[in-house]
């Protein structure tokens, strides 16, 4: 096979997972546990849905009308006459193409004829009866076939050995098929324990039960097993529909009230009495022991008094977690999960918050005491819920009182198209906690996007917020304190692929809000100068990208020339060549920056000892309630 097909094929299934996702925030009041059975064997029915209405339970039966009575790989096939029975024993049907198309091998047009034919078939058996709900046969979509699937269904589940949590695509959930664990049920057990902790959905899959199963089944045994272990749980089990309307998802009929109506009508009532609206200050935090104390008090410190503070420590390997829970009061909610990255950790803190207003805060930045207060002040003023507030924000390593607050083209009010072209035109950025965003733009921006883990998550975040907002009112007087690291910083890119894909992935999605805002001369230069500016990240190491980004570029209407680098580094460059010139530019970033922070935290050191802390520059305003701890003798 040649390198270029090989490429294709990788590039074909990584865009199957990240491309025309429906991306749908997984929190269930309870969790959930759905069991599917895929082709329709009969015994699926007879046994296995015997086994689970012996529970009360309900399952879904993923068929192919075109196997109907016959003998497949995955055993006798259904007959006409069991529909029936499924339907009485308050089961779900779903769709899995006529034919069982193989879902990468098949070509789209085929495919989508197969879910056509399969739908007619079915209304002629049960006239009435309606596919709401698909299952790929045998392999993952391709791209354009999943994009064709998701108009037809509310929701589409491939397989990947794992449940659902936090932000999962509709138009490919995840499932766990049984039969790869059949000998093993402690790693079906401990799944089960998992989704209960994470408060997931996990939807199982097999084929035939029965006491001889094919490969592609499991014995009524072993079944019963599961089927008990789930119950036991705690988990709520539902038929693949009725799940999704537990979930509220799009497009289903709403049964009862979703939990985020109970959620604001208690809301409304518990902020009667104060009538100012409570902002939720949300603290992600992974190993971050060293600064999380100072970020709390600073927190805490908040003269508007009608907050809450959440923090959720995402599966820390230092003391992070202990010394959040010294904080831990009515006010300060600590919660730990299993590390899985600051989106996941931010929806976390979010799904968990009841506050009219968020205020997102890193666990190493500071907020400076009236921050919130003056953008509150502001918002009796503004225009309505749907106006997102920023401020000045100032960069420091130890010493906040020295922080340098620099002005740049984003400090002012500005319209979401001028904010987003002057962004990424001049290559600027706001710092996460500058912003106090109101419930309703948060809704309506959706959840943090978990692929960008580790890198430009905040950027793509605050990109939607805007977009679903009616500009941005910038208050000069409420400030935040931005820690900037060397290496070991979160946003530092180095030479991580995992950190470049979420970044390249982030930029594409940039250019997409700003275009879909205005496709005039003046965007497309502003998306041409991101590239051009962002492209040194990727030059020659991943040529991948590099050649994507070209791709785009030509798209834009121009060209991308090799990244820029400063004077001292061209002449490097004709010497040593570009990669080697590239990684000692880096190098040498991370050293300079090392440097800074030792003799910044040796300053901050000495400040402690002679003055406690005291503010030392007029500019900086904050004076905290507690002193600063002293630091750690270096
Ligand atoms: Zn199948």
């Amino acid at each position: 096979m040649s390198f270029r097909f090989r490429l294709k094929g990788y590039y074909q299934r990584k865009s199957a997972r990240l491309l025309f996702r429906k991306p749908f925030l997984i929190r269930p009041q309870q969790p959930l546990i759905s069991f599917t059975f895929d082709d329709f064997p009969r015994s699926a029915l007879l046994v296995g849905g015997s086994i689970l209405n012996s529970f009360g339970l309900a399952a879904t039966y993923y068929a192919s009308l075109g196997l109907i009575g016959k003998e497949a790989p995955s055993g006798q096939i259904f007959v006409a006459d069991d529909l029936a029975t499924l339907f009485d024993q308050g089961h779900e049907l779903g769709c899995h193409t006529f034919a069982h198309c193989d879902s990468w091998e098949t070509d789209t047009e085929t495919f989508e004829n197969s879910i056509v034919e399969n739908r007619a078939a079915l209304s002629r058996l049960v006239p009435g009866a309606e596919f709401k709900t698909f299952s790929y046969p045998i392999s993952l979509p391709r791209p354009r076939t999943k994009a064709k699937v998701a108009s037809h269904f509310l929701g589409c589940r491939a397989g990947g050995q794992t449940f659902n949590v936090g932000t999962a695509d509709l138009n490919q959930l995840s499932a766990y098929f049984l039969e790869q664990s059949r000998h093993d049920i402690q790693s079906v057990k401990n799944l089960i324990d998992r989704n209960r902790q994470e408060g997931g959905w996990l939807i199982f899959a097999t084929h035939d039960i029965s006491d001889h199963p094919t490969p592609f089944g499991c014995t009524p045994d072993f079944f019963a097993q599961v089927v008990r272990y789930a119950v036991g749980s705690g988990a709520r089990i539902l038929p693949v529909i009725q799940a999704l309307e537990v979930l509220d998802a799009p497009g289903c009929r709403q049964v009862r009230p979703s939990p985020r109506l109970v959620a604001s009508a208690v809301r409304v009532s518990v902020s009667q009495p104060s009538l100012k609206p409570l902002v939720s200050i949300l603290i992600p935090a992974y190993n971050a022991e060293e600064w999380l104390a100072d970020t709390l008090r600073s927190a805490l410190a908040q003269t508007w008094e009608h907050k809450e503070i959440i923090v959720v420590d995402d599966g820390s390997t230092d003391r992070t977690l202990a010394v959040a829970q010294q904080f831990e009061s009515d006010s300060v909610q600590v919660v730990s999960q299993p590390n899985q990255g600051a989106t996941a950790a931010r929806n976390k803190a979010l799904s968990l918050s009841k506050g009219d207003y968020i205020q997102w805060l890193d666990a190493d930045d500071l907020l400076a005491p009236d921050k919130i207060a003056r953008q509150a002040e502001v918002l009796d003023r503004s225009r309505g819920k749907r106006m997102l507030l920023s401020s000045p924000f100032g960069q420091f390593m130890y010493r906040w009182y020295r922080a340098q607050f620099v002005p740049t083209a984003l400090w002012s009010d500005l319209s979401p198209k001028e904010w987003l072209l002057r962004k990424m035109g001049q290559n600027l950025f706001m710092q996460t906690a500058t912003w106090l965003v109101s419930r309703e733009l948060t809704e309506a921006a959706g959840p943090w996007d978990v692929r960008l883990r580790g890198n430009d998550d905040d950027g793509e975040y605050f990109c939607r917020v805007l977009l679903a907002s009616n500009g941005v009112q910038f208050v000069p007087e409420a400030r935040v304190y931005y820690r900037v690291f060397g290496y070991d910083s979160l946003s530092y890119i180095g030479v991580s692929d995992v950190k470049r894909d979420a970044l390249w992935l982030s930029m594409q999605l940039h250019i997409g809000y700003l275009r879909s805002l205005e496709d005039s001369p003046g965007s497309r230069t502003a998306s041409l100068d991101y590239l051009q500016r962002n492209l040194f990240y990727f030059y020659l190491d991943r040529p991948d990208i590099v050649s994507h980004a070209q791709q785009i570029a030509r798209d834009l209407g121009g060209e991308l020339g090799p990244p820029h680098l400063s004077w001292e580094y061209s002449c490097i460059k004709s010497v040593i060549g570009w990669e080697m010139t590239k990684r000692l530019a880096l190098e040498l970033r991370i050293l300079r920056k090392s440097a800074n922070k030792a003799l910044d935290k040796a300053l901050f050191s000495i400040d402690n000892r002679i003055h406690a802390a005291r503010p030392l520059d007029r500019e900086a305003r904050v004076v905290f309630t507690e002193p600063l701890p002293p630091v750690k003798p270096i």
